[in-house]
């Protein structure tokens, strides 16, 4: 498997990819391994990940590195992941013994109850590339801090991460059986899908999400996925500086080169204030510094994938050719690296796939709304269901919309953001169960009633 630079098409590494077989043999690995790992006081295996954390630390300029290498992120942004990441395990080092103590129902009386929280056994964590280390966070560590075995695959374009994040487990001491990491594509996705794991933990596309959903569905084990989104911003009248909304917006919107499942994906301004969102959004858009993501000054590195720029070319040119206007940006930068201005379409609808698939890029559409009802309507208008953000003066008037919106998260006067004490979850086509917050340590265990009788 070849490992290329999206800034600069060079192939930086090449890997050997698991096959069925060793695939197999990890499997059997871990399975063995995983009794040993859960036994073990829940306090030794946070101790583990306190190492791990610190670790992240003490080695982030390299792992920085490599994040911008393989993924195209402005190193600034790569730093920022990872203080992210470090922010996610110190909540789970402080809240998951709460979370998986167990609990004594009745303490008195002739039948004594109680709930004990045990591993779900050995699970697979398949994860994205765009955050590798927020969104496998999420994950591998509830999992080991509850007791399970891992088999953990990165995506085909974060490989030098994940070998980065073995690296580091083991070093923390996680055992070599208590965690595997998987290399390859999606067929080596597959091959865990036919493995008798005891759960399947995705993040990823809604198409894959989907496929995985049916293929496990007959396991009946947990299959929990985290995927796209179609993200709203709302800006209401009553905002008082508008250029700040759209600077906020704009971020939402190219923080990560377009590519975090939260961003910001479609705007709608109300009427009194649209001309002048859309000129000062138009002007920030266009002094963004676009190029080499090693670069200090630089704030949208390359797209990670190849085939991403002509997809979002698509999507432009169908909006364009369905009446919309193309304010700003949209070309690619330099003939080497999958470099695109941030673009800005205005006279949009969703007529156009901009304002209805997911785009995944820095590119969006604003929508001239004349009120909250209509605004409501338009938000909803998606398949998918992750976050949707208001902007308004007014808490009481955003609640009113944020409560009519069918999403896992809500913002107001804020977007694109995670936090780790809040459950992470999304609706419809956006996916099934939740990560973080007590929700994300309860995830990975399943719960035992017992009944005793002295
Ligand atoms: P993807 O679906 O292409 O791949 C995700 C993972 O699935 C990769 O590891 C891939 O190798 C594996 N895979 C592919 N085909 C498979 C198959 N048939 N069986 C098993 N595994 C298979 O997604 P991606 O391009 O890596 O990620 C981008 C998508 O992820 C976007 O839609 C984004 O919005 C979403 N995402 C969601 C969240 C969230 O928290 N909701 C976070 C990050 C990314």
């Amino acid at each position: 498997m070849q490992i290329i630079n999206p800034a600069t098409e060079e192939i930086i590494a090449e890997i050997a990819e698991d096959t069925e077989s060793s695939i197999r043999e990890k499997y059997q690995l871990v399975k063995k391994g995983q009794r040993a790992w859960a036994v073990r006081p829940v306090g030794e295996r946070i101790a583990a990940i306190e190492k791990f954390y610190g670790l992240l630390e003490e080695e982030k300029d390299v792992l920085a590195g490599t994040l911008t290498a393989e993924v195209g992120k402005p190193l600034q942004q790569s730093y920022n992941e990872l203080n992210g990441a470090r922010g996610r395990i110190r909540w789970f080092l402080d809240h998951s013994k709460q979370w998986l103590q167990e609990e004594w129902v009745v303490t008195e009386g002739a039948t004594r109850e109680k709930i004990s929280y045990e591993p779900l056994g050995v699970i697979a964590n398949i994860s994205a590339w765009n955050y590798p280390y927020l969104v496998g966070v999420n994950v591998f560590i509830p999992a080991l801090i509850g007791g399970n075995g891992v088999l953990y695959k990165p995506s085909e374009y974060s490989t030098l991460t994940g070998q980065h994040i073995q690296r580091l487990l083991y070093k923390a001491g996680v055992p070599s059986d208590a965690f595997q990491l998987v290399a390859g594509k999606g067929k080596a996705g597959e091959v865990l899908l036919e493995l008798p794991l005891n759960g399947y933990f995705f993040t990823g596309s809604y198409k894959t999400g989907r496929s995985i959903a049916e293929k496990v569905a007959g396991k009946l084990v947990p299959c929990q996925l985290e995927l796209g989104g179609k993200d709203p911003l709302y800006v209401m009248d009553d905002v008082e500086d508008v250029s700040k909304v759209a600077g906020a917006a704009l971020e939402g919107v190219v923080y990560n080169n377009g590519q975090s499942c939260c961003a910001v994906e479609r705007i709608y301004v109300q009427d009194k204030v649209y001309d002048a969102f859309v000129k000062s959004y138009t002007e920030q858009a266009r002094k963004m510094v676009v190029g080499d993501p090693k670069d200090k000054a630089t704030e949208v590195g390359p797209l990670s994938r190849p085939g991403q720029l002509e997809f979002l070319k698509e999507q432009i040119a169908d909006a364009v050719g369905k009446g919309a206007k193309l304010l700003y940006g949209g070309g690619r930068v330099g003939a080497v690296g999958y470099f695109i201005e941030p673009a800005v379409l205005v006279d949009v609808d969703h007529r156009m796939r901009v304002m209805t698939e997911e785009s995944f890029g820095p590119v969006v559409g604003i929508q001239r709304v004349k009120d909250d009802a209509e605004a409501v309507e338009l938000m909803g208008d998606t398949e998918y269901g992750l976050t949707a953000a208001v902007y308004s003066a007014s808490y009481e008037r955003a609640e009113k919309v944020m409560q009519e919106l069918n999403t896992g998260t809500v913002y107001w006067n804020c977007c694109d953001r995670v936090s780790a004490g809040l459950p992470w979850s999304g609706r419809k086509h956006s996916g099934l169960g939740a990560t973080l917050s007590y929700q994300g340590i309860r995830a990975f265990v399943q719960p035992k009633a017992y009944h005793i009788r002295p």
